[in-house]
């Protein structure tokens, strides 16, 4: 694979950020409680499921105690369309009680008290940290991220934390809020299973321009 080097990243992080300068997060949730939820649930699961379930849950379960106090199995019926289903209400459930016990039913807002719940990482952290409080420590990586950043020479990495590191350095720090619904919107419009190198606003940059075989 080619690694680009940093002011090549640089200049095609920068082009990307201004081309899809009005990316925004695509999950819906009102609170900080419910963008937990909707967070937990995303993972490997496409956004148009999570988005078609969550105004029902978020009808019945409102706050940290709702979710603390609910039942697994009627929580489940809920969220069963999400994959891992199962794990993914436990971690809800267990979150919550742990906001509740020692936050007084307030999400934290910050990275290494987010890290501490259950079914949260360092996308998730990240993803509450931006969208919930406005806090932009990182870039979250999810697998529109891990896909693009190699296929474009920004990471060589597999490793989600990792790939993280590396676009720190290349992408503007005023991009970082925004920078993993940028590479959602290129990946869906131009850089999917076959991309459309032509009407590319980065075809000059990329390593992958008009390559047969792309990863
Ligand atoms: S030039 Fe082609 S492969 Fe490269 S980012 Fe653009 S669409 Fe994707």
């Amino acid at each position: 694979m080619t690694l680009l080097n940093e002011k090549d990243a640089k200049a095609l992080t920068q082009i990307l950020c201004k081309y899809y300068k009005d990316a925004k997060y695509y999950l819906c949730y009102k609170t900080p409680i419910d963008l937990l939820a909707a967070a937990i649930l995303s993972a490997q699961t496409k956004d148009d499921v999570v988005n078609a379930l969550t105004p029902e849950l978020f009808k019945k379960y409102k706050t940290a105690k709702d979710y603390a106090n609910a039942d697994e199995k009627e929580l489940l019926k809920y969220v069963k369309r999400v994959s891992f289903a199962d794990k993914k209400t436990k971690n809800i459930i267990e979150a919550n009680k742990i906001i509740e016990r020692d936050y007084k039913g307030k999400l934290p807002n910050s990275m290494k008290e987010l890290l501490k719940l259950p079914g949260i990482g360092r996308k998730t952290a990240n993803t509450i940290l931006i969208n919930a409080y406005g806090i932009v420590e990182g870039i979250p990586v999810d697998t529109w991220v891990i896909k693009l950043s190699y296929r474009l020479g920004l990471s060589t990495n597999k490793n989600p934390d990792k790939i993280e590191q590396d676009l720190m350095k290349v992408v503007d720090r005023n991009c970082w809020h925004n920078f993993a619904y940028v590479i959602k919107s290129h990946g869906k419009a131009l850089c999917n299973t076959i991309p459309i190198c032509s009407k590319c606003p980065i075809e000059k940059l990329c390593p992958k321009n008009n390559v047969t075989k792309r990863l």
